[in-house]
């Protein structure tokens, strides 16, 4: 099978879809990977390192999507490549249909497959390539917190951890799965002071079980939400009630109940937020403030730090990526039964029932 793998073309996106050690596997295997010009940069891996394991270095990205049977992103296809996509071809990458009807329709019309990384079932019924950019977002809110607790960034002049006879800072985390547990890792790791609060009774129990002694639990139910934002010289917003917006659970008028100058960082800005006061913000300005609190809802923090997530994102796309090429689409299907659910679209034909209802189309 013939591979490709273009560079990607949204703003402020340094990840690629492909680690040289995943062109080598599948070079290994018999395939043909065809590699973008400058497609890793981003992410910090040259075209050599590429081109040493056996990859085709293509100047452009019609050269890759013109002969490719299997191409790997990822961001969705934007409009200079749907022109460039074709029926028969499939392509593995987040799509996020259900938010942009001229990106579900325009990728239809093309007629490819498309396989969408965040539909993807593991088989616990888990969405495990959503999962590593979790972890990363989660251990990042606590770095972007760090820095804009300091005054010459609007904060409060905080040091998470404090210093001996100074008490470190309070952190109040909204939600304890994948995003809360990393964060609150990270933040216990400072030192600091810190509150994981959930409405899963299990999981509160399983975080008081492996969390260090500075991270307690609470039950997220307003009387207590607001009592800890009184505390909190750091908030950061880790809900999510799958497939729906993000609950609003710090409405403007809690924000005269925190400390001026104290962070809220808000990772669910992706499903529109947790607190009312925000909106989405991008790397190049990320916060703002309101009523004194400073605001960072940037909705790809991932983004950011590339050459992780790049990592982290390969780590787990890989395997479906040398199922795919080894075993084809119904192959790979049969060995994975969760990789049916990342079909999208196929041959013409919306094939997630979510992303047909959204915009009224035949499933
Ligand atoms: P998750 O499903 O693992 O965890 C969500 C947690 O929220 C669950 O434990 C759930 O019980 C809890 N919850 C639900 N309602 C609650 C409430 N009212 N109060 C307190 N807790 C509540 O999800 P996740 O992977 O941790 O993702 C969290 C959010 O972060 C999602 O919106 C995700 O899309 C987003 N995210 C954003 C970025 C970014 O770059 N901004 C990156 C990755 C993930």
């Amino acid at each position: 099978m013939i591979v490709g793998l273009p560079k990607e073309i949204k703003t402020d996106e340094y990840r690629v879809a492909m680690i040289p050690s995943g062109a080598e596997e599948l070079t290994r295997a018999g395939h043909t990977v065809l590699v973008q010009e400058g497609a890793g940069v981003g992410s910090g891996i040259a075209d050599t390192e590429y081109a040493e394991v056996g990859a085709t270095i293509v100047p452009t990205a019609a050269d890759v999507f013109a002969k490719a049977d299997l191409v790997v992103k990822v961001k969705e296809p934007l409009e200079p490549e749907w022109a460039l996509l074709r029926s028969g071809q499939m392509l593995f990458t987040y799509m996020h249909f259900a938010a942009d009807e001229k990106l579900t329709k325009n990728t239809l019309a093309t007629g490819c497959t498309a396989l969408a990384y965040e539909t993807l079932r593991g088989r616990a019924g888990d969405l495990p390539l959503l999962t590593p950019m979790s972890e990363v977002a989660g251990r990042m809110s606590i770095q972007q917190g760090a820095k804009y607790l300091e005054r010459p960034q609007e904060g409060r002049g905080i040091l998470l951890g404090g210093v001996p006879g100074v008490p470190p800072a309070h952190i109040l985390i909204l939600g304890g799965g994948v995003v809360g547990k990393n964060a609150a890792r990270i933040a216990a790791g400072f030192q600091a002071d810190v509150v994981i609060a959930d409405v899963n009774m299990e999981r509160l129990r399983y975080l008081d079980d492996i969390m260090p002694p500075n991270v307690n639990t609470v039950f997220s139910d307003r009387h207590n939400i607001r009592e800890e934002l009184k505390l909190a010289d750091l908030v950061i917003g880790a809900v999510l009630i799958p497939g729906a917006r993000a609950p609003r659970l710090v409405t403007r008028e809690d924000l005269k109940l925190m400390k001026p100058g104290a962070v809220m960082i808000d990772v669910a800005i992706d499903q529109g937020g947790c607190m009312e006061t925000s909106h989405a913000t991008t790397h190049s300005h990320p916060t703002y403030k309101v009523d004194g609190i400073v605001h960072y809802c940037v909705a790809n923090m991932p983004g950011a730090v590339g050459r992780t997530s790049t990592y982290a994102l390969c780590n787990v796309t890989f395997p479906y990526v040398l199922d795919l090429a080894n075993l084809g689409l119904m192959g790979a299907c049969a060995k994975a039964p969760g990789l049916v659910e990342a079909v999208n679209m196929h041959a013409g034909k919306v094939t997630n029932r979510a992303v047909a209802e959204t915009f009224g189309l035949p499933y």
